[in-house]
């Protein structure tokens, strides 16, 4: 029985991971969780799995037989065998640092922590024998392709794009949508900030930056392909252009499942795919005229880790305004070009440097 902890239990990944628990409880045990404000849902999540540990950030709940800790770096060293970062923003790189410090495998779902902090974590997961699990999907599909292969084989590694809810639509159109009609993703259910940033595609340029820190590769040997049924969640090309892709059902079940069953596999928890019945599978690339901000994500990748943070925390700023309905959909990417025009030499060396940073973005948007 593996025991795990799951920082975000009461958002989207979160709650997918309890189903995967509830569903196999033979196989798991619930040592910890944690919620920012959500205290009833949270309350709810204890008295079913039965965690030694909690932590909320904000507010207050009266639980029995599990003790509250004071921070989500503490929950997450605590004794267990994975911890699943499932939180949102930089708030995730704190604690991923120090699950990898006390040596336990780290299920990373936050792409904000690897996109800020990427090497830090893997000196500390080298450092302290962990691993670092992907479950974003793609970085999932990519680590699949890359089981019994070497890095120097590799030419070129693919992620996909479903293309986000306004992928048809025309700039004019684009640039009067709000974000309750970018809420609604055509194909994956997630929390709202990932869901904005798979509308500006911003989303694809962090995975990109998050593929080159997790794989380790060259930024020139990571592309992205709009493919609309997102299948093929990615593809990897050696050497010798063969190509590896790996397919599945759209439905982060699976990435979850894989990253807590690793290294073994789990059963068929996601629907099958009935080859003869999948009419095309298309592919085509990123019109970045309409979807601006993948091209800066992918120039702060060339610029340098500070540029990466600076555009990374920027756009927690931005997308937090155009929820409230504060900028328009364009503001996004002119802010994030001014962010990385300001920012974009910046150096970070170490944790300070990049919460320094951090704050400094903040400052200059607010
Ligand atoms: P959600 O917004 O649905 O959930 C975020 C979770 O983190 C909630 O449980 C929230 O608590 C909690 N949380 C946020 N900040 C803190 C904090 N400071 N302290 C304690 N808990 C906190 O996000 P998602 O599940 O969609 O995404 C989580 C991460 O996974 C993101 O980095 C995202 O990019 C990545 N990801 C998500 C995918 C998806 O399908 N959803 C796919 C691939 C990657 P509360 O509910 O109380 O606010
Ligand atoms: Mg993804």
């Amino acid at each position: 029985m593996k025991k795990i902890v799951i920082l975000g239990s009461t958002g989207s990944i979160g709650k997918q991971a309890l189903e995967i628990v509830r569903r196999f409880p033979d196989d798991f045990k619930v040592v910890g969780l944690a919620a920012h404000s959500k205290a009833e849902a949270l309350a709810d999540q204890i008295e079913r799995y039965k965690p030694d540990y909690y932590y909320l950030a904000d507010g207050k709940i009266s639980v029995k037989g599990a003790k509250r800790l004071s921070s989500l770096e503490e929950l997450a060293s605590v004794d267990c065998d994975l911890v699943l970062c499932a939180v949102n923003g930089l708030d995730g790189l704190k604690p991923s640092l120090a699950a990898l410090k006390n040596g336990t495998p780290l299920a990373a779902a936050n792409k904000e922590a690897l996109v800020c902090g990427g090497k830090l974590m893997w000196k500390t997961a080298r450092e302290n024998g962990s691993t670092i699990i992907p479950v974003d999907s793609e970085h999932s599909a990519l680590w699949q392709c890359m089981i019994g292969e070497n890095k120097a084989s590799v030419k070129k590694m693919y992620i996909t794009a479903s293309g986000g809810a306004l992928r048809d639509m025309p700039k004019s159109a684009i640039e009067k949508v709000k974000a309750k009609q970018a809420l609604q993703h055509p194909i994956w259910n997630m929390g709202k900030k990932i869901t904005i940033d798979s509308a500006t595609l911003f989303n694809k340029g962090l995975e990109v930056i998050e593929a080159v820190k997790l794989f380790e590769i060259e930024p020139s040997q990571i592309d992205v392909l709009l493919h609309p049924q997102s299948i093929v969640h990615a593809m990897v090309q050696f050497n010798d252009n063969s190509f590896k892709a790996s397919i599945a059902a759209p439905d982060m079940l699976l990435p979850i499942e894989l990253a807590l069953y690793y290294p073994d596999r789990g059963v068929n928890i996601i629907s099958n795919l009935d080859f003869a019945k999948l009419k095309t599978l298309e592919f085509g690339s990123v019109d970045h005229d309409r979807f601006p901000c993948l091209k800066i994500a992918l120039s702060a990748l060339k610029a340098g880790d500070g540029a990466c943070v600076a555009v990374s925390s920027a756009d927690e700023v931005l997308v937090e305004k155009y929820l409230n309905d504060e900028i328009g959909f364009y503001d996004i990417s002119d802010a994030l070009e001014r962010v990385l025009l300001k920012f974009g030499e910046c150096r970070v060396e170490s944790l300070d440097d990049v919460f320094a940073l951090d704050a400094e973005v903040r400052k200059y948007l607010n």
